[in-house]
């Protein structure tokens, strides 16, 4: 049972009468939709980027569409006045079409093809990021305009998901880059990074912080001013209600700390965080479609699974809570997608009330990285319904 604490006045802690709330959403959606759907929360699309906006006021937040690219979702960050960071032609695209202004959006990613640099220069989207010699050859044959940041390799510790592995100049060799971007014509801004995804770990941040201002003190003394630092993506949400660690107001107050400290008042900040700004909204309503008890343990099967809006429990190493309308004693279970791949197995102990065919199995958390990453049509299955709420 739920003991209440005096300090709350009796009224229910905070995660619980949400949970409430959200239990009497579900229930409302499941008379007008069919599982699986995923309910996208507008109002908490609203306050995590106020979140964003009010823990770190100086830096200007460039949404990520990777982690959720529905089109209502980017529609309500273009009504927030969100700025956009795409990583191919096709995103750039989407973004522009859904109302995003072209001096608001970032391509971020560093190795562009060609036809998608071409489409940049006519939609007239200038900021770019670039990491490697080849890649300004390029930029200047196509886009001679673009303005550039170099994106430099970073500690990624603790990080669920690494982000330098694969990206990101060495930081010895990035004024270097600069200077080469300016020699070639292009404009040469300044650095960004990206410490990897649900970092929990202040520390890359600050540190790569620090490697920037150095590289920002080196242009300056050689007479190439620096204006722009990206600080990426990254910021970390809680999956899971008793969840401890995660405390992004104090994370992002040390992180606002050392901007002040080793920046000039004049440098211009941006971010691009996805998970943080969508994750929180996502919730996805699955239906028990079958049982069985084997291995001495209840198996259920949803009708939704790894192919679909779970495929961020293989791409995003991500862990989720599964929950229950059904209340009662609860057992060890085990959870299962629809296809017929051993793989799709969601959880092999999971505790949980007993269930029936028909029973609803919710997660919450669930925006970012699910949906985007879900395969159409494997085995027959599809992703849930996006509703946005
Ligand atoms: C994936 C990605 C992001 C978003 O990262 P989150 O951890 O979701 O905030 C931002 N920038 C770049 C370059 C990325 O690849």
């Amino acid at each position: 049972m739920l003991k209440l604490s005096p300090l709350l006045n009796g009224k229910p802690p905070k995660s619980k009468a949400e949970s409430i709330g959200v239990e009497n959403l579900i229930r409302a959606m499941l008379k007008k939709h069919r599982t699986p759907f995923m309910m996208i929360r507008r109002n908490i699309l609203q306050r995590q980027y106020r979140r964003f906006r009010h823990c770190l006021p100086e830096v200007t937040p460039y949404y990520a569409i990777k982690a959720n690219p529905h089109p209502g979702v980017i529609k309500e960050f273009v009504r927030l006045g969100a700025g956009f960071d795409v990583a191919s032609g096709a995103e750039l695209k989407t973004v522009l079409a859904l109302g995003a202004s072209a001096n608001k959006v970032i391509f971020a990613n560093t190795i562009k093809m060609p036809d998608d640099i071409i489409l940049a220069r006519r939609r007239g989207v200038r900021l770019m990021t670039f990491d490697n010699e080849p890649e300004l050859y390029k930029l200047s044959e196509h886009y001679p305009r673009a303005h550039v940041l170099v994106r430099i390799k970073v500690e990624n510790q603790g990080s669920i998901v690494q982000l330098s592995l694969k990206f990101g100049a060495d930081p010895d060799q990035a004024f270097y880059l600069l200077r080469k971007a300016q020699a070639l014509g292009l404009t040469p801004l300044g650095v960004s990074f990206h410490v990897g995804s649900q970092s929990t770990n202040v520390e890359n941040y600050l540190q790569a912080l620090e490697i920037t201002a150095h590289i920002f003190k080196e242009a300056e003394r050689s007479g190439m001013p620096l204006k722009v630092v990206d600080i990426g993506g990254g910021f970390p949400i809680q999956y899971f209600d008793n969840e401890i660690g995660v405390n992004f107001e104090r994370m992002v107050r040390q992180i606002r700390k050392q901007i002040k400290l080793l920046f000039e008042k004049n440098v211009k900040f941006i971010a691009e965080p996805g998970r943080f700004l969508v994750g929180p909204a996502g919730v996805l309503v699955t239906q028990v479609i079958g049982r069985t008890f084997r291995n001495n343990k209840n198996y259920y099967y949803l009708n939704d699974g790894m192919y679909g809006d779970f495929s961020g429990m293989v791409f995003d190493h991500c862990k989720y809570e599964f929950k229950t309308l059904r209340r009662g004693q609860k057992f060890l279970s085990a959870l299962a997608g629809p296809t017929c791949d051993s793989f799709d197995t969601l959880s092999l102990n999971e505790e949980i009330p007993e269930l029936y065919v028909n029973d609803v199995i919710y997660v919450k958390n669930i925006g970012a990285y699910s949906s985007a990453s879900a395969v159409a049509n494997f085995n027959g299955f599809c992703p849930a319904k996006i509703v946005m709420v």
